[in-house]
């Protein structure tokens, strides 16, 4: 059966679930690019419609697909540009200021798995939690908005989605948006192109009753993006919406955000959650392997605990690991393995590099000044290594572009963001390139 064909088998099978307007809506107009149940993928025009698609549609779609080709389907909506044909009528009923069509699903760009009951509260996060939980009951009209930060791998994602999912789980009728802030860069950035402004405010404004925007921190040095979001923002705000939003960084250390954008996240409320403790640690351990049924024995569980102190995601992939290793080598899990393990799991940088760290061993490797590397000097000899140095930055310290440009004499992000990708691309084709890096790690590792 060609594709068409199938896409077609597909709809009907969703207009069986949905009304034939949600499908009118929101699926004409798409087109199914392979045939593969392990990862079947439907193109959408832009970015919001796969966001949205993919968050309100995704399940039902898949399970839809499932019954027409006859086994369990993994299913994407998936932009592409190319594909601008969208149904007539549809966009028609959108400009005669239709609403998004009822939803009876979980949106699925919330994470099911992250809930507040699988959420292990220790004195690291109560705070958070505390305020996250306040939010979700509906109790605290005046934390608005809510602003979490933290390191990297603490939880804020996982508090993110549990109040949507509560929320939702309340009340499925509400409209949650839970999104990156990339994917909304990436929106916007796609509606100016193909002339859609009007549509992408409708989107985020009209269609909106609590945005959850995750690792807001990306949109600092971004003028055009936090102008959007300022507007938005004010309108969701002035309108009584729920504002969540997470960040790596405290509103303070975004160097590059706009006072204006920088005062409104603070006039809610900001909570923190900080490297969990101890026995925080061996909780999380607990709960997990409790619900994944691993089998690790409490001195292990200990020992990870111990020694994995501040990043929650790498402790959840240390037991995974250990339990795969296990399985593997078919012997139980004992402290040698932990302790490999361990010592790969630290090899990703476990420790916060300093890019003043970074910058000594590459200029001492090349031979030149760590104020060569800050300057705005364009030879080769200096361009190169100062590339190499930005883009070890952004490995091994986790810095944003805009601090990797400050750190470097105030240069501009997008500077940044041009070395890191050239480096990037070419290590994988120079020996020599590939060389030097492995060599300067070496060093920086020693
Ligand atoms: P962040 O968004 O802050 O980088 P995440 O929310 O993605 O971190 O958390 C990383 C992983 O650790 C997730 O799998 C999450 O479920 C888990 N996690 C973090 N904090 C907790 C906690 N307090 N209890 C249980 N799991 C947690
Ligand atoms: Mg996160």
């Amino acid at each position: 059966m060609p594709k068409e064909k199938i896409w077609k088998e597909i709809l009907h099978e969703l207009s069986a679930q949905l009304s034939s307007e949600s499908v009118n809506q929101w699926f004409s107009g798409l087109r199914l690019k392979n045939l593969d149940p392990e990862r079947l993928i439907v193109e959408t025009p832009n970015q919001f419609t796969s966001d949205w698609l993919n968050s309100h549609f995704r399940e039902e779609t898949g399970r839809a697909a499932g019954k027409v080709l006859g086994s369990t389907v993994q299913l994407a909506f998936v932009a592409n540009p190319e594909l601008k044909t969208e149904d007539r009528a549809a966009a028609d009923r959108k400009s005669r200021g239709h609403s998004a069509p009822e939803r009876t699903f979980r949106p699925s760009m919330l994470n099911p798995h992250y809930t507040f009951d699988n959420f292990v509260v220790g004195p690291s996060n109560q705070f958070a939690w505390a305020a996250c939980r306040a939010v979700a009951e509906r109790q605290a009209k005046n934390y608005n908005p809510l602003f979490i930060y933290g390191g990297v791998g603490l939880g804020k994602t996982h508090l993110l989605n549990a109040v949507g999912n509560l929320l939702y789980e309340r009340n499925p009728k509400l409209k949650i948006i839970a999104i990156q802030a990339e994917s909304f860069l990436n929106d916007m950035i796609q509606s100016i192109h193909e002339q859609k402004m009007t549509q992408f405010r409708r989107n985020y404004r009209k269609d909106c009753d609590v945005l959850l925007m995750d690792d807001i921190e990306i949109i600092a040095g971004k003028e055009r993006t936090q102008e959007e979001f300022f507007y938005t923002f004010n309108y969701l705000y002035s309108a009584g919406k729920k504002i969540i939003i997470t960040s790596d960084k405290f509103p303070k250390e975004m160097t590059t955000l706009e006072e204006r954008l920088r005062s409104r996240f603070e006039s809610g409320i900001i909570v923190d959650i900080q490297p969990p403790e101890f026995e925080t640690r061996l909780a999380i351990i607990k709960n997990k392997t409790l619900k994944e049924h691993l089998q690790i024995p409490d001195e292990i569980a200990v020992y990870l605990a111990e020694n994995i102190k501040s990043n929650i995601r790498k402790l959840e992939g240390s037991l995974v690991r250990l339990s795969a290793l296990s399985s593997l080598s078919g012997s139980p899990i004992n402290l040698e393995m932990a302790e490999s393990i361990l010592r790969a799991v630290q090899d990703d940088a476990e420790a916060r590099m300093s890019p003043e760290t970074v910058m000594k061993n590459v200029s001492a490797y090349f031979k030149i000044k760590v104020t060569d590397l800050k300057s705005p000097k364009r030879n080769r000899k200096y361009v190169v290594p100062r590339q190499i140095a930005m883009f070890l930055c952004r490995e091994l310290c986790s810095l944003s572009y805009p601090e990797i440009g400050s750190a470097f004499g105030g240069r501009d992000h997008s500077t940044v963001i041009h070395s890191c990708r050239k480096i990037g691309v070419d290590k994988n084709s120079s020996f020599e390139l590939k060389k030097h890096l492995e060599s300067i790690k070496k060093q920086l590792n020693a």
